[in-house]
């Protein structure tokens, strides 16, 4: 595998990269291909040369080639990876559908219309290379647009979100804390040829258990200031530290962090930092929100009931221009 950066570099993740070298790749960083060598019509070696760094006026890093450093890589194949891109031969001029300069589909980002009307695409063929879930969540808006073309009604939708109380016994148990992730395993090196799947799967007791990993991202602690009495308690109690109480001449913070400081002291954030008495004038709660665990002891210490657990859920309502909506 030739590489033009470094192994820091690669977008791949460690794992993939891990398993690729597993299997026997060789990575060639700070490598860029020259040509590919051949002999009677089939490939002998690929030429590769070094990279180096260099920088423009603006201090932006781009990578050149370093001459004298040819080498050859001894091979009988050559597998281009410099992307995706989607094969649009099937569609005509005459089709009425547009294809941007980027090579995709051209769509409307609400309706999913091409400039054909009746013809609908969604995923990567419109959008580029992105994720399966955003394809899944396309096919949805398409098939919502194509019921509204095929009844000739309009419609549109209205996101619904809500926070909701969580009872202690459905916040993340110790066991999400306690069970070590495990890996599913894969096949053994010598099988895997073809199309062959790599990865294994967990049998069911184990996936169980590795499900009862899960923390539950969506419960939020939430805190309202007008009930804390600045007790501390919920700091102390937090076994990972992501909590912390400071005063607030000691924070700074974007526009919206200024909003909220005075909205609720009537006063710019810069006032607290004109003195060691204006800085603790008013107190902020920072929370490590990469650290919570969502294990609720700072809600069930707070002697005030300041600290909720609640969980974010939202709904999609289509309405439709005829009366009629559905969730
Ligand atoms: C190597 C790789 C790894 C990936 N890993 C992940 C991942 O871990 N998680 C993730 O979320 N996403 C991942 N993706 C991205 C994900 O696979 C795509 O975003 C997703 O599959 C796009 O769905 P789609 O329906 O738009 O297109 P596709 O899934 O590509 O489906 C298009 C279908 O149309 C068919 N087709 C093409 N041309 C024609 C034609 N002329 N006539 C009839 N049928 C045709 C194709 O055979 C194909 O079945 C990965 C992609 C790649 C390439
Ligand atoms: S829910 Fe648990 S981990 Fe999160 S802030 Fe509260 S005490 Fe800390
Ligand atoms: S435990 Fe409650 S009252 Fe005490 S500092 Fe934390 S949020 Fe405020």
């Amino acid at each position: 595998m030739v590489y033009r950066g470094t192994r820091e570099e690669m977008r791949a993740s460690q794992e993939e990269l891990d398993g690729a070298l597993e299997e026997g790749t060789i990575l060639h960083t700070g490598t860029v291909p020259n040509r590919i060598l051949g002999k009677d019509g089939r490939v002998t070696g690929l030429e590769i040369m070094a990279t180096r760094s260099r920088y423009d006026a603006s201090g932006r890093r781009s990578l050149e080639t370093v001459p004298g450093t040819e080498s050859i890589i001894d091979c009988t194949s050559v597998i281009m990876a410099i992307g995706q891109e989607s094969d649009l031969s099937f569609i005509r001029p005459g089709d009425g559908i547009d294809i941007s300069p980027r090579r995709t589909i051209v769509a409307d980002d609400e309706t999913l219309a091409t400039t054909r009307p009746g013809v609908y695409a969604g995923g990567d063929v419109v959008f580029g290379p992105r994720t399966l879930i955003e394809a899944v969540a396309d096919g949805h808006k398409a098939a919502r647009a194509m019921d509204s073309f095929i009844k000739r009604e309009r419609h549109h939708v209205v996101v619904r979100a809500q926070m909701t109380p969580v009872s202690s016994g459905d916040l993340p148990g110790p066991v999400s804390r306690q069970v070590q992730r495990q890996d599913p395993g894969k096949i053994a090196l010598d099988r895997r040829t073809g199309i062959a799947e790599v990865e294994m799967a967990y049998d069911a007791a184990t996936a169980r258990e590795q499900a009862g990993r899960c923390l539950k991202c969506h419960i939020q602690t939430v805190f309202d200031g007008d009930k804390c009495i600045l007790c501390g308690g919920c700091v102390d109690v937090c076994p990972w530290d992501c909590l912390k109480m400071v005063g607030l001449g000691s924070i700074s913070g974007d526009r919206r962090v200024e909003e909220v400081v005075r909205a609720r002291y009537g006063r710019p954030l810069d006032e607290f930092q004109e003195s060691p008495a204006t800085q603790q004038a008013g107190t902020a709660m920072l929370k490590d929100e990469t650290r919570c665990t969502r294990c609720g002891l700072c809600a069930a210490r707070c002697p005030t009931g300041a600290i909720t657990m609640e969980a974010f859920s939202f709904e999609e309502l289509v309405v439709r221009d005829s009366g009629g909506n559905e969730t």
